[in-house]
């Protein structure tokens, strides 16, 4: 059944506000609980050659490609942002690999000189081809998505048997040059804990930093559950419990992930656990969705429509208005846990993880 959200009904989105006697522009994008946001993830399509059963259904229907950002849209308002203190840029998707010339935006948002971090997240299957003109164009930071090192788990949880190109593709851009490369592993209770030993030993045997991720309530399929989170603390103590591990830095980061280092000294593995213990209080994260629309949260169930204005001849000025009203009016934190938790509209693919 395909899964079509009426799109410009998604979310409500916030009314632009007038930009007349509003002062100068804030250097910072500081929300109301003071944290301070300087870390944009960019999604440039929602378009994508897997079908994950934690991210997508598997019939999809997509945006029209007249309301996805151009390039050029997508560099003005990245340097819109940095005006605002944005200086790290991830591009996601979607899978963002199977968007025409890939290489000519990472060049162009390098060629800003705003930015202090590029990255982006992939899939890994078209790296095979694109690892190099990737590395060329500037990019240095990589994460790639593998939830499994078995190939028939591979092809069950993304609905497609194109395991053996996800791990040509991190040797490829093993051999240009990415390093270290960040390998994602989103774990669902029933997939993962099997695998968590072999995850430990490629994170200990070879250069990658494995993260795992918490299952969030962001899938296409409606499968998520509590009891399908299998939970960091879980994931540490299965690992740690075989190879001792200790925080690699102590005290609280603006990332997401919690770092351990193997005591050993051979490597280190990472711990995203959004949904069990939220790292809201030290969020410093906005994101652009494919098709314009500003949101403050993974999880938030309202939106601002950035493209509307930007093709209707707003001012880099008014654009940038409309973010710092929009991170101004950013949440305290989502409400996974809690009883009144309202499920976003929109499925991870169309957000932008
Ligand atoms: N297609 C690219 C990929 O898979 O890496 C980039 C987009 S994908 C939406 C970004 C990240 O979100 C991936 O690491 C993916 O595993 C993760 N993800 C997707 N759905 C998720 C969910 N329901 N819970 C946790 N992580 C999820
Ligand atoms: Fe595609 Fe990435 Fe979602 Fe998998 S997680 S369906 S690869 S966007």
């Amino acid at each position: 059944m395909a899964v079509f959200i009426p799109l410009e009904a998604m979310a409500p989105v916030r009314p632009a506000r007038a930009t007349v006697e509003r002062g100068p522009l804030p250097e910072r994008l500081v929300d109301g609980f003071g944290r301070v946001h300087n870390n944009l993830r960019i999604s440039i399509t929602d378009r994508c050659n897997f079908r994950c059963i934690y991210c997508m259904p598997e019939e999809m229907e997509f945006f029209p490609r007249e309301f996805i950002l151009t390039y050029e849209e997508i560099v003005r308002l990245t340097r819109i942002a940095a005006r605002l203190g944005v200086d790290k840029v991830r591009l996601t998707g979607g899978e963002p690999l199977v968007r025409r010339d890939l290489p000519i935006l990472v060049r162009s948002l390098g060629d800003l000189g705003v930015l202090r971090d590029l990255s982006l997240t992939t899939n890994g299957v078209r790296l095979p081809e694109m690892a190099q003109e990737l590395w060329d164009a500037g990019l240095r930071r990589l994460n790639v998505s593998l939830d499994t090192l078995d190939p028939q788990k591979f092809a069950e949880l993304t609905r497609r048997n194109l395991f053996h190109r996800v791990i040509a593709g991190l040797e490829a851009a093993a051999r240009v040059g990415f390093h270290p490369i960040k390998i994602n592993v989103v774990a669902i209770r029933g997939y993962a804990e099997d695998e968590l030993l072999d995850f430990a030993r490629l994170a200990r045997e070879q250069a990658y930093q494995v993260r795992f991720i918490e299952f969030m309530p962001l899938d296409g399929d409606g499968m998520w559950d509590h009891a399908r989170v299998l939970t960091a603390r879980e994931i540490l103590e299965t690992i740690g419990a075989v190879y001792p591990l200790e925080r690699a830095h102590p005290g609280p980061t603006p990332e997401p992930a919690t770092l351990y280092r193997f005591r050993d000294g051979r490597g280190e593995i990472g711990l995203i656990p959004t949904v069990t213990e939220p790292f809201c209080t030290r969020c410093n994260r906005i994101r652009i969705t494919a098709d314009g629309k500003l949101r403050y949260c993974l999880f938030a169930i309202e939106e601002t429509d950035l493209k509307t204005p930007l093709r209707a001849g707003a001012s880099d000025e008014e654009i940038a208005w409309l973010i710092v009203d929009t991170v101004r009016g950013k949440w305290a934190g989502h409400a996974i846990n809690q009883a009144g938790f309202i499920k976003p509209q929109r499925n991870m693919s169309q957000i932008g993880g």
